[in-house]
């Protein structure tokens, strides 16, 4: 045994290792040489036997093989894996098992809504205007033909910052944003976030979405706006639904309406959601108030102007069935993964 050279077995084992791409070739390796049989176990075991003065220089050459092979065995396990583990070759692939699909998001369902409502009104016509949540009283309120001593302006219902500022309570001030900035035709939507000073139950929020639409032009009939919201009902719901108009009040136009639509529930049967009615509210509308176009500078004799408003969240709420508001803000992926594509 003494003539079998140390430095070309370890040379020899280091290649070996060197070259191997699994554990279990590895852990082959190592008993091979180092085991209790093993190649290198087995000289170290004979310098005991070879004459005495050859044995420290044989131990020497023999520990060092030894320490070498320990070293690259335990670096060529790091690199390929952690043991125990075995790490798959392509014969263990399985090229017919079915693909795990890595989780996929997708818009939130307000989000589905509002994005269906601007695609449509914009095949209508309308471009998208947008305007700052923070507001002053005068574009919240005043410009909207809205009296100081109207309860919208009770500080219950808005959230005031400072005397003059408050968070929007609407998105009107952004049609008068637009009307100031530019001349008719206008022809916008302004779908957006607004906040009141509501408690969270099934059917409040303190936040909560809108979207208005405004057309001012020359000859901007009631009969305009009817017929722009029948196509709008027909293309968001995806039938013909019966709607009917009711008179109503808002400071803002005059005279001022609120459609219905039959309850897409009950089909017009008459259901909770509908309180047994038949029929749901989804929109307040009217034409623009001859002292909100003076407010921005333009003449009611001249041109006229429909305007609407409707929440994002009801009609979501109606169109899927949601029962409470609430669903839409607590973000529970359980709830939201439903409406993968609803839009
Ligand atoms: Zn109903």
């Amino acid at each position: 045994m003494a003539q079998v050279e140390p430095d070309r077995v370890l040379t020899e084992a280091l290649a070996e290792i060197e070259a191997t791409s699994d554990l279990t070739s590895l852990e082959a390796i190592r008993v091979r040489l180092l085991g209790r049989k093993g190649e290198v176990t087995a000289h170290l075991r004979a310098v005991s036997s070879l004459p005495k003065d050859e044995r420290p220089a044989a131990g020497q050459a023999w520990n060092r093989v030894r320490g070498g092979l320990e070293g690259a065995l335990e670096a060529r396990e790091a690199a390929l894996g952690s043991p125990g583990a075995d790490t798959p070759s392509d014969d263990d692939f399985d090229f017919s098992l079915p693909g795990r699909r890595p989780p996929e998001g997708l818009p939130h369902v307000l989000m589905q809504t509002l994005d269906r409502l601007v695609e449509i009104f914009r095949s209508l016509g309308f471009s998208v205007a947008d305007g700052p949540e923070v507001e002053t009283t005068h574009y919240n309120f005043t410009a909207l033909n809205i009296p100081e001593d109207h309860p919208t302006r009770d500080d219950h219902d808005s959230f005031f910052l400072a005397p003059d500022l408050l968070l929007r309570t609407q998105m009107s001030p952004v049609q008068i944003r637009t009307m100031e900035a530019q001349e008719p035709p206008v022809r916008v939507i302004s779908p957006g976030r607004v906040y009141r000073r509501d408690h969270f139950d099934a059917s409040h929020s303190p936040f909560f979405f809108q979207m208005e639409g405004l057309y001012v032009d020359t000859d901007v009939t009631l009969g305009d706006l009817k017929g722009t919201l029948r196509e709008f009902v027909r293309r968001f719901f995806g039938k013909e639904l019966g709607m009917r108009f009711r008179g109503s009040y808002f400071p803002f136009t005059e005279p001022s309406l609120e459609l219905d639509i039959s309850c897409t529930v009950c089909e017009g049967q008459g259901c909770a959601v509908c309180k047994q009615t038949g029929w749901v509210e989804i929109l307040g509308c009217g034409m623009v108030h001859p002292n909100v176009l003076r407010g921005v500078g333009y003449d009611p004799e001249v041109v006229s102007g429909y305007a609407f408003g409707m929440g994002p969240d009801r009609i979501t709420m109606l169109r899927h069935r949601i029962p409470d508001i609430r669903h839409l803000y607590e973000n529970d992926l359980r709830f939201l993964s439903q409406f993968r594509g609803a839009s």
